[in-house]
């Protein structure tokens, strides 16, 4: 009985030595991409997470996917488990760009690189490269459709805006709403366009968590307090789709007057359909392909030891020097193009917006 046990061991050692050492050693040649992304709530994060999956694994790497619920301290575990399990790059969207420090470090003292996706990952000196679109263009982008679509050059109004933005910890906001506000100060310093809600610093106007129920709060008593009287609201700048929603929500819950020129940024599919059906004039496009495509090849230069293309060395400071940095080009969407931008080029199929 015992040889016949010690033949069967044999026999798998044997195998073993046969199988398992070559799948071993095919694993070990593929290195390991670390991805975390924020939220799975939001239907960009999941585009970029997927195609950021689809492409790293084209290219030869392995990838560890990871999505936070919008939880820091989750985030924190998830990167710290990455450096732990030995990944070669970190790729990381944060919740919060200031709170990774820690796992960050880790990353650093192990010699991992790290890529800042999206939102800037602040005061950690283990940063390496960014990629993103230009934030600051996206808010430039909105201001100007605002000022185009209330004809202000031209119009004394006054026209009457609110003003809505993300999260304060997430580093795009600064971009996003300074970019809108760089265009649009200069009408409400001459009275061409009045908040009448009072609220225009960054405090008052940010969504935690870029969450639709807390930026539709806010536009209720927004409402309650300034429009319920028949007076209009002419135009509210959000800066992204998600906050654009709860807007929406809220003027179809309790707003009665003429329907106001809305922003947003990312194209979502309920943004789309309210696009089409006219509760949103415009929305700013970034092609989550496009960044996909442009970290996937940061990824693959840095693992090949050579220098990443970057496009712009001045505009991201996160606190410990400029991070060098690849911007992707933001598109604005409306009525007008929306067919050609986000279905003509596969981004979706005709049935997903309807
Ligand atoms: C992204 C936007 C997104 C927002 C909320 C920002 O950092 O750049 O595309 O709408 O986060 O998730």
């Amino acid at each position: 009985k015992r040889k016949m046990v010690s033949a069967l061991l044999c026999a798998t050692m044997v195998a073993g030595m046969v199988v398992v050492p070559a799948a071993t050693a095919q694993a070990a040649d593929k290195k390991l991409i670390g991805v975390t992304m924020p939220t799975k709530d939001l239907q960009r994060w999941n585009q970029d997470g997927e195609n950021m999956k689809k492409e790293l694994e084209a290219a030869g790497y392995e990838v560890d996917l990871q999505y936070a619920s919008n939880d820091v301290s989750t985030q924190v575990s998830q990167l710290e488990n990455q450096v732990a399990n030995g990944c070669d790059l970190l790729v990381v969207a944060s919740i919060d760009g200031s709170s990774l420090g820690e796992p960050l470090k880790q990353a650093k003292e192990k010699g991992i690189p790290v890529i800042s996706y999206d939102r800037l990952l602040m005061n950690s000196d283990a940063v390496t490269y960014y990629a993103t679109f230009d934030n600051y263009k996206v808010g430039q982008k909105q201001g100007e459709y605002l000022v185009d679509a209330l004809d202000l050059d031209n119009q004394d109004g006054p026209f009457n805006i609110e003003l809505f933005t993300g999260d304060p910890g997430d580093n795009n906001c600064n971009f996003f709403f300074g970019g809108a506000m760089d265009v649009l100060q200069k009408y409400i310093d001459d009275g061409k366009l009045v908040v009448k809600s009072g609220q225009t610093e960054f405090e008052q106007v940010a969504t935690a968590n870029w969450d639709s129920a807390k930026a539709q709060d806010r536009m209720d008593t927004i409402i309650a307090g300034n429009y319920s009287d028949g007076t209009n609201l002419d135009a509210v700048l959000c800066s992204n789709d998600s906050t654009a929603l709860g807007v929406e929500n809220a003027l179809a819950a309790s707003y009665t007057g003429k329907y106001p020129i809305i922003t947003g940024q990312d194209c979502d599919t309920p943004n789309v359909k309210n696009l089409v059906a006219g509760k949103q004039a415009m929305s700013v496009f970034k092609d989550t392909r496009a960044l996909a495509s442009a970290v996937v090849k940061m990824v693959d230069s840095v693992m090949k030891g050579e220098e990443p293309e970057v496009n712009d060395t001045k505009s991201y400071d996160n606190g410990t020097g400029v991070i060098p940095t690849y911007l992707c080009d933001p598109v604005v969407v409306t009525t007008d193009n929306y067919k050609e931008i986000l279905i003509d080029s596969g981004y979706y199929t005709e049935d997903q917006i309807k």
